[in-house]
């Protein structure tokens, strides 16, 4: 079975490499918020999303709705599972998707080849066999209906200001130059995320 792929998973296509499941996921993601909250309200008040993944997912984020990691209107925080929020810049009303069970994409078979295929070189045998396995998600997750795909609900955050800080300062401990909302405060001095990480072991984040 084929399916028609539109201009706008082309693009993202095109920018990411290749078709994929998560490409796919992160596309139908993208359509179904387009859908809810309605384009023409997202393009006159403007999005921030929240990915909790770092797949390929987020090319098609990036790709359908301009929000990228560099104009902080995408934020990453990857607990590996494929939920998106996407607010309005202004309100902070969005909606929250998150991927349903979908047994297909946890078969047993799958993850053995693809653990095999990390680990031993591959055989011709295994690389067709995957291209199969993907091209069989990919299709099935564009034929699948939105309600089959994702659950959603509404939701509203309290802030979702957009700040831009490029001003830099120096790290005491290591001398780097850093931006200055990455830095933190530890022995009387001011100092960097990596240096706080090695003295004390643990992640401080912004
Ligand atoms: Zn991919
Ligand atoms: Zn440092």
């Amino acid at each position: 079975m084929f399916f028609v792929v539109s201009i706008e998973l082309k693009t993202a296509c095109d920018f990411h490499g290749h078709l994929c499941p998560d490409l796919v996921i992160g596309y139908r993601a993208c359509k179904l918020a387009e859908k809810i909250l309605g384009g023409e309200r997202i393009k006159h008040d403007g999005l921030v999303i929240v990915a909790y993944n770092s797949t390929s997912a987020i090319d098609a984020i990036q790709t359908l709705t301009g929000c990228t990691v560099g104009n902080r209107a995408l934020q990453i925080i990857d607990w590996g599972k494929h939920k998106y929020v996407f607010i309005f810049e202004s309100s902070g009303e969005g909606i929250e998707i998150s991927l349903r069970d979908q047994d297909f994409l946890s078969s047993e078979e799958y993850n053995a080849l693809e653990e095999k295929m990390n680990c031993n070189p591959s055989t011709t045998e295994d690389v067709t066999l995957y291209k199969k396995m993907i091209d069989e998600r990919v299709n099935r997750l564009l034929s699948a209906t939105d309600d089959e795909i994702f659950s959603y609900r509404m939701v509203k955050l309290q802030s979702v200001r957009r700040e831009v800080i490029t001003g830099l300062v120096r790290c005491e401990r290591c001398g780097d130059m850093v931006l200055r909302s990455h830095m933190t405060r530890a022995s009387g001095k001011t100092i960097c995320y990596e240096c706080f990480h090695k003295e004390t072991g643990m992640m401080e984040n912004n």
